[in-house]
């Protein structure tokens, strides 16, 4: 059974997420969508919207699994036995950050990261961009799923 694990803030969930999302799903049995709650880190979202913004979404789809976390990724990733992280990448800035973390959950814990690179129809979309467009009132349909679009 391999069974992914798929962190992030999702504060909101976006395009670019559920780009990585769907082509995630074909290389494993189970994907769960881990959503992190960090009490240092201000979200726009509270952990239920984000979490219900993902389950609108994808919370039909039987091999998917939407939970939250608190603390390290590698002991959420103990705990649900999973096989391994998966996390996007859309630039060199994503990559030289993410490396050091992969090697680090590896050394610690053996879990392997798997890396998608970004569709470049999404590359250029992040959570804190849509944030800062949703703060000053501007059109982030194009950039989110339909749930998200619904609820501001
Ligand atoms: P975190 O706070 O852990 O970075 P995010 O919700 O910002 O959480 O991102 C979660 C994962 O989704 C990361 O692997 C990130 O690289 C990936 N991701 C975010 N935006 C995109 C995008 N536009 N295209 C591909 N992957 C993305």
């Amino acid at each position: 059974m391999k069974r992914f694990v798929f962190p992030g803030s999702f504060d909101p969930i976006t395009l670019g997420h559920q780009d990585i999302i769907l082509r995630a799903l074909p290389l494993c049995d189970e994907l769960i969508i881990a959503v992190g709650e960090n009490s240092e880190k201000k979200y726009l979202f509270s952990l239920e919207e984000r979490m219900k913004f993902i389950s609108k979404t994808h919370g039909e789809n039987p091999k998917i699994k939407i939970e939250s976390f608190e603390g390290l990724t590698i002991n959420f990733c103990k705990k649900v036995n999973a096989t391994a992280l998966v996390r996007g990448l859309r630039n060199p800035a994503d990559f030289e950050f993410e490396k050091s973390i992969a090697q680090m959950n590896r050394r610690l814990s053996g879990i392997e990261t798997l890396f998608l690179l970004t569709a470049a129809d999404y590359s250029y979309i992040s959570s804190s961009i849509v944030r800062e467009i949703i703060r000053h009132d501007g059109d982030f349909s194009s950039l989110v799923p339909e749930a998200v679009r619904i609820e501001k």
